[in-house]
């Protein structure tokens, strides 16, 4: 489904990134595996990657900074001779109410989350006007949508990415390029491992379906939104939530 095309996937050395990129790959997609810390970890997803009879490159970076990011879009360019897929799936939480948040963790959870965003489709998009087409693919969350006590920082975050998606939506569309925004809901990763145990049979019971996500539930729609069967959807924020955000 996706022969011959390149997608970098960042923040792809664990979680629903590490799930993205493997299933691009399946289907056929030559995958730049973006990390930042974790090398081992992006080492694993590239073996799982081969492993399956896919093609990947690690490239470690990190999204908040632009001339990381402008530097490997370069050299992804140079070596592959542009990038098709662009899937912004890097993020961080540094969750706690606004009272006692500090200035950081309001600023480092923009930083990565939103103005990633922004580093990222800025280092693409010229080189995807000049090829006249390109699949953007941003990853917001539930909590952009409804918002969500102790998470002001990650919910403006991921808010802001869905203006930035339409936004880009409405500057790409007349050079074929789609760019959509996934809004999943409580998915199991590391990401949510870590919240207690009260905190998450009250997230399920605000689940309609029942249960928390897989990283698959996600991948399974960027590859739709990747492919060509989604060529006429742009600006658009689609929910996997298991009902959540009805
Ligand atoms: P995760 O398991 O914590 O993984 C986060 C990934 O982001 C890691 O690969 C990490 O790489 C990478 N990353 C963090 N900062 C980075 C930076 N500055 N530059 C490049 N990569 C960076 O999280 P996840 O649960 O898979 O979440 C993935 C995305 O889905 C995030 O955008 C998250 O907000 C969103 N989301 C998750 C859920 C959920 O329930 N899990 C719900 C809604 C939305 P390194 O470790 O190498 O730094």
């Amino acid at each position: 489904m996706l022969h011959g095309k390149i997608a970098m996937v960042t923040g792809a050395s664990k979680g629903i990134g590490r799930e993205i990129a493997i299933t691009l790959a399946n289907n056929g997609a030559t995958v730049i595996v973006n990390y930042n810390g974790s090398q081992e970890k992006a080492k694993e997803t590239c073996d799982l990657i081969e492993s399956a009879g896919g093609t990947c490159e690690m490239m470690k970076f990190s999204v908040a900074d632009s001339e990381e990011v402008s530097t490997a879009v370069k050299d992804i360019t140079a070596k592959y001779g542009g990038i098709n897929i662009l899937v912004n799936n890097a993020g961080i939480t540094r969750d706690g109410l606004v009272m006692k948040m500090s200035e950081e963790d309001f600023d480092s959870v923009i930083a990565t989350n939103l103005k990633g965003t922004f580093n990222t489709i800025k280092a693409v998009s010229r080189q995807m006007m000049k090829a006249r087409e390109g699949r953007i693919i941003n990853i917001s969350s539930v909590s952009g949508v409804l918002g969500n006590a102790g998470q002001a920082n990650y919910a403006a975050s991921k808010a802001g990415v869905i203006g930035l998606t339409k936004s880009m939506a409405r500057e790409l569309s007349t050079r074929n390029i789609t760019v959509n925004a996934i809004a999943p809901g409580f998915i199991t990763t590391d990401m949510t491992e870590i919240l207690p145990e009260d905190i998450k049979e009250t997230v399920t019971k605000q689940i309609p379906l029942g249960h928390f996500g897989t990283p698959k539930d996600i991948a399974e729609m960027v590859t739709f939104l990747a492919s060509g069967k989604a060529s006429y959807i742009t600006g658009q924020v689609i929910c996997v939530d298991g009902g959540m955000a009805m």
